[in-house]
C-alpha cells in the first residue's frame, strides 16, 4: 500500500485536483490511501480568522464569505454530475456554518482556548478531504473522506506539537478502514490534526501533514509514503541563495531530519518519527513534474563522494549566553535552566557549554520570555544574561561527515575565505551535521561559500553579495 500526501501547494487550482485524479488512476488497483492538506493558504486565513473574530464580531460574515466563495467556485468549477455537486456543496456549508459559529464564539466571549484555535484552523482539511473525495468520485473512482478524530488518529495533548499514539492509532485505522480498503474505496484522510484521549482536536503544527502521513504509514503498514510538492524534492541548497543547486536524490530518515529541523521547509521535521524502524521510504515528488525523478528519504544512510550533501540556514534563532565564572562546576545549573525555560514553554533547540557559560540556541519568538524567565537566576553562579538575535544558525549536513578527515577544515576554510566570522560552532553532536552560528547578514554569503566549495564554482559568482 502507498500513502499519497497532498500538499497546500498542489491544492491551489481545480486543474491541481485533477492531476492528483490522473496520479491516483495510475496506482490503481494497487491500495492507495489519501492525505491532504488544507488548500492552498486557507490555514492562514483561519488563523487569521481567529484573530480578527478574537478582535470583533464585525468582520466575521465577510472573513467566512470569502472561504465560503472560494471552496464554493472550485467545487462548481470542478464536478459535473449534478447530483454529486449539490451533495458535496451541501457538505461544504455544513462546514463553513460550523467554522462561522465557532468564530461568533470566539467573538462574543472574547477568548479563545487552543483547543478552539485548532479547531478552527483544522476546518481546511475538513473541506478539501470532502473536496477531493467528490472530484475522485466525479472521474468514477471510489473515494471516502475521513476526519482524523472520527478515524481515531490518537495524541497526546501537546499543543500545536502532538505527538501520535502509534499503538491506539494502528488499531483504530486498521479497524475503521479495511472494510473500504477491501472494497477498493480509497479513503481520503485529514492531515494536520489529530484527537487526544479527551476528544479534543490537537495540532501536528503548521505543515504537519506530512507527519500525519508518516503516521497513516505505519497504521496501515504501507510500503511507502509518497509526498506531493510544488517544488523539486530536497536541494544542495536553497535555490533561492544558489542558483545552481542540485536536487538531492537520497537522503537517510537522519539526514532528513537534520535538514528539516534546522532549514529545508520541505518536510515537516517530525516526519521519519514515527516510521523509525519500520524500513518505510519516503518520496517527495514534484506535481509539475510527476516522471521526474524524486528525492527518496530512506532508514539507512549511504555516503556521497563528498560528504555533503547540503547546506541550509535557520534565520529565526537567537543565542541566550549565560555567563559566570562558575558556571562549569557547579552541578546541576544547566538541569535549572532547562527546568526554568520548559516552565517558561520555551524549547532549546541546541546547548553548548564551556566553564564560564552556557550557550542556547533558542528559537527568536522565545527568546525574550527567555530571558525573563531566568533573570532570577542572575546573582549567584551566574553573573549576567546576554541575548544575540539577528543570527542565523548553518546546517551542514552529510552522512559520514564525523568521520571523514579535514571536512570542518574544508566547511570553515570556505567561510574564513569570504571573511565571515563564526561565532559558534558545534560538532559531535549529530552523526550527520555541523552547526555553526554567523551574523544574519552573512548568512547567504556563508551558504555560497561552502556549497561552492563542495559541488563547484559559480554560485557565488552569479550572485551578488547582497542578493
Ligand atoms: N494546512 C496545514 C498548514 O498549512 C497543514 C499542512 O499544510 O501540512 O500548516
Ligand atoms: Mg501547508
Amino acid at each position: 500500500m502507498k500513502i499519497m500526501k497532498f500538499g497546500g501547494g498542489c491544492l491551489r487550482t481545480p486543474k491541481n485536483l485533477t492531476d492528483i485524479a490522473s496520479i491516483v488512476r495510475k496506482e490503481m488497483p494497487n491500495p492507495i490511501v489519501i492525505v491532504v492538506s488544507a488548500f492552498n493558504g486557507v490555514t492562514n486565513d483561519l488563523e487569521a480568522a481567529a484573530q480578527t473574530a478574537l478582535e470583533s464580531e464585525d468582520r466575521i460574515p465577510e472573513v467566512v464569505k470569502e472561504l465560503r466563495i472560494f471552496h464554493q467556485e472550485f467545487v462548481e468549477s470542478i464536478i459535473d454530475d449534478q447530483g454529486l455537486l449539490l451533495r458535496t456543496l451541501n457538505q461544504v456549508e455544513s462546514k463553513f456554518q460550523k467554522l462561522e459559529r465557532l468564530l461568533f464564539g470566539v467573538a462574543y466571549t472574547g477568548e479563545i482556548s487552543d483547543a478552539v484555535r485548532i479547531l478552527i484552523m483544522s476546518q481546511g482539511e475538513r473541506l478539501s478531504s470532502i473536496i477531493l473525495e467528490a472530484v475522485l468520485i466525479n472521474q468514477g473512482i471510489q473515494a471516502k473522506a475521513f476526519e482524523s478524530e472520527a478515524l481515531g488518529i490518537q495524541t497526546d495533548s501537546v499543543c500545536d506539537n502532538a505527538t501520535a499514539n502509534l499503538r491506539a492509532t494502528k488499531q483504530n485505522l486498521t479497524d475503521q478502514l479495511t472494510p473500504f480498503l477491501q472494497k477498493g474505496i480509497i479513503p481520503v484522510i485529514t492531515g494536520f490534526f489529530g484527537c487526544t484521549t479527551e476528544g479534543k482536536t490537537s495540532s501536528f503544527g503548521r505543515n504537519g501533514s506530512d507527519y500525519s502521513a508518516a503516521v497513516v504509514a505505519y497504521a496501515l503498514n504501507a510500503e511507502s509514503v509518497h509526498i506531493w510538492k510544488d517544488v523539486d524534492g530536497f536541494m544542495s541548497a536553497d535555490p533561492r541563495i544558489v542558483q545552481d543547486s542540485v536536487r538531492i536524490d537520497t537522503l537517510s530518515y537522519v539526514e532528513a531530519a537534520e535538514l528539516s529541523y534546522f532549514g529545508a521547509k520541505i518536510l515537516h521535521p517530525r516526519t521519519v518519527e514515527p516510521l523509525a524502524g519500520t524500513g518505510v521510504k519516503i518520496f517527495i515528488h514534484n506535481i509539475h513534474a510527476p516522471e521526474n525523478s524524486v528525492t527518496v528519504i530512506q532508514p539507512e544512510g549511504h555516503e556521497k563522494s563528498d560528504v555533503i550533501k547540503s547546506v541550509t540556514a535557520n534565520d529565526d534563532i537567537a543565542v541566550l549566553k549565560i555567563h559566570g565564572a562558575g558556571v562549569g562546576h557547579k552541578p546541576g545549573i544547566i538541569g535549572e535552566i532547562g527546568r526554568t525555560l520548559s516552565g517558561a514553554d520555551v524549547n532549546i533547540f541546541s546547548v553548548l557549554t564551556s566553564q564560564t557559560s552556557i550557550s542556547l540556541i533558542l528559537d527568536s519568538v522565545d527568546s525574550g520570555r527567555g530571558v525573563d524567565a531566568l533573570r532570577h537566576l542572575v546573582g549567584g553562579v551566574i553573573e549576567r544574561i546576554e541575548l544575540k538575535k539577528n543570527v542565523s544558525l548553518i546546517a551542514v549536513v552529510g552522512e559520514g561527515l564525523l568521520t571523514t578527515e579535514g571536512l570542518a577544515a574544508r566547511v570553515f576554510t570556505a567561510v574564513a575565505e569570504h571573511g565571515i566570522n563564526v561565532e559558534m560552532f558545534a560538532a559531535g553532536a549529530s552523526e550527520v551535521a555541523y552547526y555553526f552560528i554567523v551574523e544574519q547578514s552573512e548568512m547567504k554569503t556563508a551558504i555560497q561559500a561552502v556549497h561552492e566549495k563542495f559541488f563547484g564554482a559559480g554560485s557565488i559568482a552569479r550572485l551578488s553579495r547582497y542578493s
